[in-house]
């Protein structure tokens, strides 16, 4: 019978235990997502579940051997039918008050049981799962499907493309995302291509609050240097303008 496999899955501390990047890792789930191997599910609350994995026998003799775990696993066969069956959601709560211990010293039980091979446990968390779709494959005998590849290529490109032609083209930028939505309207009157940033003092002093590099400024206002200079100059003689490492600034 296939094991359904399925891990509360910590992206951050897998990452920090075989060092490797966290958007390398994203990317390589998503794309054994897309191949069919797994699937990979958004973090949501999952509670505590446990199975006895042992038979009554195993279990009677274990708690022969730690006495203090008696109460413990009487109440949990009792109070959860199915719990040899299955992983059973437990009310940590309830537990806790029936058995009158403390939460920390209740885990403590339920691990050493786990270490012992006597149950199966998931601890409580909000983790993202990730389950094995099918059975955990060779490194060597993975394939991956040639077209995931190419339609994520091919999807890439055609963003990029898109994005590139919205920024490059002379039209009111409203104007291009209401036509990709098949309406039409007016210019704007607001963006950038709407209102070319024309450079006069008021939007140079405006841009200056922030100190900036001459690159900074060119870009900004679409004029050359030359053009900065002279209306800059006066400025710097009455250092309403200051110059430092490579800065303009006010
Ligand atoms: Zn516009």
């Amino acid at each position: 019978m296939p094991l359904a496999l399925e891990y509360p899955f910590d992206i951050k501390v897998f990452c920090q235990t075989f060092e490797l990047a966290h958007d390398e890792v994203f990317y390589a789930l998503k794309i054994l997502e897309q191949n069919g191997n797994l699937s990979f599910s958004e973090g949501f609350f999952q509670p505590t579940r446990l199975q006895f994995i042992v038979s009554n026998e195993v279990l009677y003799n274990f708690q022969i051997q730690h006495e203090d775990y008696y109460q413990l696993c009487t109440t949990l066969v009792r109070s959860y039918p199915g719990i040899f069956e299955q992983l059973t959601h437990l009310h940590e709560d309830k537990l806790i008050q029936r058995l009158k211990l403390s939460e920390k010293r209740l885990y403590e039980q339920l691990e050493f049981m786990q270490k012992n091979g006597i149950i199966e446990l998931t601890k409580k968390n909000n983790l993202p799962i990730l389950y094995f779709n099918m059975e955990r494959l060779p490194e060597s005998y993975l394939q991956l499907k040639p077209a995931i590849y190419l339609e994520r290529k091919q999807s890439a490109q055609t963003k990029l493309d898109a994005m590139q032609h919205y920024c490059l083209q002379a039209t009111c930028r409203a104007q291009q995302l209401i036509t990709y939505f098949g309406q039409t309207s007016d210019t704007c009157g607001q963006c950038d291509v709407c209102q070319p940033r024309t450079l006069n003092e008021s939007a140079l002093f405006d841009f200056l609050r922030e100190a900036r590099s001459i690159e900074e400024l060119e870009r900004q206002f679409f004029c050359a240097n030359t053009a900065l200079e002279t209306m800059i100059r006066p400025h710097l003689l009455t250092e309403k303008i200051k110059f430092k490492a490579g800065k303009f600034y006010l």
